[in-house]
């Protein structure tokens, strides 16, 4: 079968690999009908995360179950299902407390040794263990498109603003308006939030937040200080999403979040990074971070997937052959697509 691997930083190569077999009773083999390019592969492309040369990348994936190990319960071959892009045991302690995304047998596919050495989705067919907690039926009304957002993104752009206890009418900020922001303010809207203020610096999704009905905000050309103070009686807003993963923009979040406010920092941290402690303590302010617990959302969000109160569909700007993969991260890499869907 075909796989599109990680070779070198800006190097990736479709080649050809064994298909998968089953390897344990909770198994089951995945042919893959639908998998997205992440601005988590982006950082493997850019060599940022460190993964072996030859390893196949890639975890948002929608397709077929071709194959089941009899300890599978839940889904069965013919089943069309969407993944979530990490495996969790269901019995650890984490999980036991609803933390699947802090599993201590966690997985997270196309990683490498890094996150478990599970093969990345990037492929004809993919392994997928534990599946009865990875998997989920995809319903008949949902596209394939729609569903890949519902194991990573908009898992993702609900678990930052639903955790940080957002309650209808908050005020929301979402800073940064690739896919995971422009989720963000998706969820924050759906949840009842207003006003939802959605600030990055490219004209195009800051044209798509407005469309959501989000109120945009150019972070250099205008003040997002002054946008959310004259909206907010110069108090800041209840609910400051980083999505962003750069240490301004969480300086940004903490100084646009009112006193005893949120910020939720959503984005990607690799580094060591310095935050103005006095400040946050000053302010009172709560602050949540790590990745998202996709599998603790993913029923609600496909849910609302499915009921059209959450459309990820705009999002995808471009849908590619998986023999493009290479062309297909040249296009992600220059920032000219928002979600780039290849098809096998
Ligand atoms: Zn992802
Ligand atoms: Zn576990």
């Amino acid at each position: 079968m075909r796989a599109v691997t990680f070779q070198a930083p800006h190097e990736v190569r479709v080649e050809d690999r064994p298909a998968p077999e089953l390897e344990s009773r909770t198994d089951a083999v995945v042919s893959i009908e639908a998998t997205g390019i992440c601005g988590s592969d982006l950082h493997i492309y850019h060599g940022r995360v460190k993964i072996e040369p030859g390893f196949t990348i890639g975890h948002e994936f929608v397709g077929t179950v071709v194959a089941a190990g009899d300890g599978v319960t839940r889904v069965k071959p013919g089943d069309r299902v969407l993944g979530c892009y990490h495996t969790a045991c269901g019995t650890c302690f984490f999980c036991l407390r609803g933390a699947y995304h802090k599993c201590d047998r966690m997985r997270v596919f196309g990683h490498g040794a890094l996150l478990g050495s599970l093969q990345g989705t990037q492929a004809d067919q993919a392994l997928v263990p534990m599946a009865d907690m990875t998997l989920r039926r995809v319903p008949d009304e949902v596209s394939n498109d729609a569903a890949l957002f519902a194991g990573d993104v908009m898992g993702t752009g609900y678990h930052a603003v639903v955790e940080s206890g957002v309650k209808p009418g908050d005020s929301v900020a979402v800073l940064g308006l690739g896919p995971v922001g422009l989720c963000a303010v998706q969820v924050a809207l759906a949840a009842g939030a207003g006003p939802v203020f959605a600030i990055d610096t490219v004209e195009q999704r800051l044209e798509v937040a407005h469309r959501l009905g989000a109120r945009a905000v150019h972070l250099t050309e205008q003040s997002p200080r002054e946008e959310i103070r004259k909206a907010t009686s110069e108090r800041g807003v209840d609910i400051a999403v980083d999505a962003v993963g750069h240490p301004d923009a969480l300086d940004t979040a903490i100084r646009l979040t009112r006193k005893a406010g949120t910020v939720s920092a959503i984005g990607v941290y690799a580094e060591p990074c310095q935050v103005h402690m006095g400040l946050v303590w000053i302010k009172a302010l709560t602050v949540r971070s790590g990745h998202a617990n996709v599998i603790g959302h993913v029923d609600r969000v496909l849910g609302m997937i499915a009921a059209g109160s959450l459309d990820p569909t705009p999002l995808v700007t471009h849908h590619m052959a998986l023999d493009d993969a290479p062309e297909a991260y040249r296009v992600y890499d220059r920032r000219e697509a928002l979600k780039i869907v290849l098809t096998p």
